[in-house]
């Protein structure tokens, strides 16, 4: 097959989609009012993002366009409603519940807190990644005041059932606040807020093929959380600074684009299975890691024994193939991900783990690709591997 490049880590980030820089395009140019001016330009300005937050609203199932808070990062997301909700609610009581597998937005948040004084219980998960609602309600105390579990998981995929969690927490005190970390379930998993029950959720633009630095929260109607950045009154007073027309534009494009094609998550499903049956069924001594059912479209999270998942992506990058390891958290930690320890894999098993995260843009071709180009790079580096040679020792007559 002849050389290619193929994306497969749309789960660190996606590229940015022709219709959404299209959309974009205008407010980098003649668009370029302040909305706060009550001038044309500043109308002009004003208008598409009260357009683009009523478009996000209704995407999301939000009552009103007025709950809908764009921030610059998911990350800024999760801060704001992790921080800004414990802050505000803390007379009620200083307990957070939360979950070993989450985003390090969250869980760094979650650190600042218990450094304040907080006490948060960080709940166990399945060999799925799967937290129960009664782990969630068993956990919770009279002075429990905000829950948090992601919608789905960036590294494995699980997709956590948010809506029975946030039911069975508001059956216990409807005072509680939930809140979901949703930037990879949206777009990937039909969303809608009042359904589900949260309280707050956060979503990322870059996730769904906007560019970088933007984000939203969706803050329900009579929540209390502080406000993040005091200024001249945007967002409702909420977060200061004059707005990201452009990209609040993008975002709304990016979910539009998303949400009205969720059929085509169907062809990536499909392409995330062949994936998954391909790589488990020509490469021996290979697990799939996460649910096989519960698992986001686009992720595929595989161990392989006697290699390093940091080996592995260097020759996979020289063959043309971005993915991602769960290897080492980031690329300047060697500790293996904390997800993939959560969810009961061994240590040398998350060393040698491989995560592929396609999107609507990748193609039957580049899975094709993938699946002819892996096995040889795996028994390559198995070549050279001490712990191959010494199975084969001991297991080969
Ligand atoms: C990417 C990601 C974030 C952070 O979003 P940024 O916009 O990159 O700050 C938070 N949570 C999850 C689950 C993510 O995948």
């Amino acid at each position: 097959m002849e050389e290619r490049f193929v994306y497969a880590d749309n789960a660190a980030t996606t590229s940015t989609s022709p219709e959404v820089l299209e959309a974009m395009m205008p407010y980098f140019k003649d668009g370029y009012g302040n909305p706060s001016s009550l001038h044309k330009k500043g109308r002009e300005a004003k208008a598409a993002i009260t357009e683009a937050r009523e478009k996000i609203a209704s995407l999301l199932g939000a009552a009103k366009p007025n709950e809908i808070y764009f921030t610059a990062s998911g990350s800024e997301a999760d801060n704001w409603a992790i921080k800004g909700a414990a802050h505000a609610n803390q007379n009620r009581g200083k307990h957070i519940i939360s979950t070993k597998i989450e985003h390090h937005a969250v869980l760094h948040s979650l650190e600042a807190l218990e450094k304040e004084g907080f006490e948060v219980t960080y709940l166990d998960v399945d060999s799925d990644g799967l937290v129960t609602p009664e782990a969630v309600v068993n956990a919770m105390r009279d002075d429990t005041t905000l829950v948090e579990v992601m919608f789905a998981n960036n590294e494995v995929g699980t997709i956590e059932p948010i809506k029975e969690i946030a039911a069975a927490v508001k059956a216990k005190n409807p005072k509680t606040l939930v809140f979901t970390d949703a930037v990879q379930a949206v777009g990937n998993v039909p969303i809608n807020v009042a359904e589900l029950g949260v309280d707050m959720l956060s979503l990322s633009g870059h996730k769904i093929h906007t560019p970088k630095g933007i984000g939203a929260l969706y803050i329900k109607t009579g929540v209390r959380i502080l406000n993040l950045v005091d200024g001249g009154g945007q967002e409702r007073g909420k977060r200061g600074g004059t707005e990201n027309v452009a990209y609040i534009v993008g975002l709304a494009k990016a979910l539009e684009v998303a949400v009205n094609g969720m059929d085509e998550n169907k062809r990536v499903e499909k392409m995330r299975d062949r994936l998954i049956d391909g790589i488990l069924t020509s490469i021996p001594h290979s697990r799939l890691n996460g649910s096989r059912t519960t698992r986001l479209v686009g992720n595929v999270n595989i161990s392989f024994e006697f290699i390093e998942g940091e080996s592995l992506l260097l020759l996979l990058d020289m063959a043309g193939i971005c993915a991602s390891t769960g290897s080492a958290c980031s690329s300047t930690s060697l500790e293996p991900s904390h997800v993939l320890i959560s969810i009961g894999v061994p240590v040398e098993l998350a060393h040698g783990s491989l995560r592929l995260s396609i999107s609507r843009q990748n193609t039957d071709e580049d899975v094709d690709y993938i699946l002819e180009k892996l096995p040889g790079i795996v028994q390559r580096l198995r070549e050279m591997s001490p712990l191959y040679e010494e199975y084969l020792k001991n297991n080969v007559k």
